[in-house]
């Protein structure tokens, strides 16, 4: 009998969950949007009894197993965030400080774990995604190395030296400052804490309010990608000299935009200015700053993978 995992990628717009034990063995999917926290953990919890316990099925005869049948083993929660990932706290599993209306202080694994009585491992959604892209991914074979997503908001999660980063809460990677010209750019940047962090100035939404255009609408020649570019390379250098990693994929709506892989490692390169010499960056730079190997499923992914590691 193969084991079977849930996972829940806890998104601030949508909810995805499955039933599976990886890539290639998904059995079922669900995806809903976020609404309130009542809602959307209820709809998840749902989901998850529709495919638990489920080692027997009705039949006139009494319980027969059903072709879906084992129980699930574990589930995994790739939350977005602020959260509390550390088991030996009595917040772990709860959705903290975060400006999401209505969640603040919501106690998610401890929901799903109450409701279908099985063990939870819980991430921040970057930190699954990489433990995901790790495993299967764009991330096989190195040890450390970052996951970034680029969308409603930005975050980045990954590992050091095989294990995911953690430390005093978790990496809040959208947050860190970068240079900002105010006088090329006078968009004031849209974090409700900082302003013009690289969330602030980077994001889905702040290219939208900059521009007065979704991201999606904008032309592939629009100034909008070099100066996008500009500030996410910023970003990477930082993270470069600080983790030193093996490689850097970077996911998320806004890195759908074609032209950005491109100018993103070249502006990268440029601001480095052939200080590290490291091949990865200096010849293979394509291969250094990537789109996740698993595509949009990497957060679902990860929470399974989160459960397999419980
Ligand atoms: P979330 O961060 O909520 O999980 P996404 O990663 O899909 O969601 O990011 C959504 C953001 O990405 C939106 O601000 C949207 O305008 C932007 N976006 C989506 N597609 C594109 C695209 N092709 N080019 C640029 N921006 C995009
Ligand atoms: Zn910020």
């Amino acid at each position: 009998m193969t084991p079977l995992w849930g996972g829940i990628e806890a998104g601030g717009t949508k909810f995805v969950c499955a039933v599976g034990s990886g890539p290639d063995d998904l059995r079922a999917e669900a995806r809903f949007p976020t609404t309130t926290p009542e809602e959307t953990i209820g709809r998840a919890i749902r989901f998850f009894q529709q495919h638990q316990g489920l080692g027997r099925r009705p039949s006139p005869n009494g319980w027969r197993p059903s072709p879906n049948s084992e129980p699930l083993t574990a589930i995994g929660i790739a939350s977005f965030g602020p959260v509390d990932p550390n088991p030996d706290s009595s917040t772990f599993g709860h959705i903290t400080t975060t400006p999401k209306p209505g969640w603040a202080n919501t106690d998610v694994a401890g929901a799903v774990r109450r409701a279908l009585g099985v063990a939870v491992g819980f991430d921040t959604d970057v930190n699954a995604a990489a433990l995901g892209e790790h495993r299967w991914g764009a991330a096989q074979g190195v040890d450390t190395f970052v996951y970034l997503t680029i969308g409603t908001g930005i975050g980045g999660g990954g590992m050091v030296n095989g294990q995911l980063i953690h430390g005093l809460i978790h990496p809040e990677m959208g947050h860190i400052l970068v240079p900002h010209d105010w006088d090329s750019d006078p968009y004031a940047g849209s974090c409700p804490y900082h302003g013009d962090c690289l969330e602030g100035l980077a994001t889905g939404p702040a290219l939208e309010k900059r521009w007065g255009q979704r991201g999606e609408m904008l032309p592939a020649d629009h100034p909008a990608w070099p100066l996008e570019a500009k500030y996410l390379a910023l970003g990477l250098v930082n993270i470069i000299c600080i983790l030193s990693p093996q490689r850097i994929i970077m996911g998320g709506g806004v890195m759908q935009q074609p032209v950005l892989f491109p100018l993103v490692r070249r502006e990268v390169q440029e601001l480095l200015h052939g200080y590290l010499q490291a091949p990865a960056i200096l010849e293979q730079i394509d291969d250094y700053i990537v789109p996740p190997g698993l595509g949009d499923r990497a957060g679902v992914l990860g929470a399974i993978a989160l459960a397999q590691q419980v």
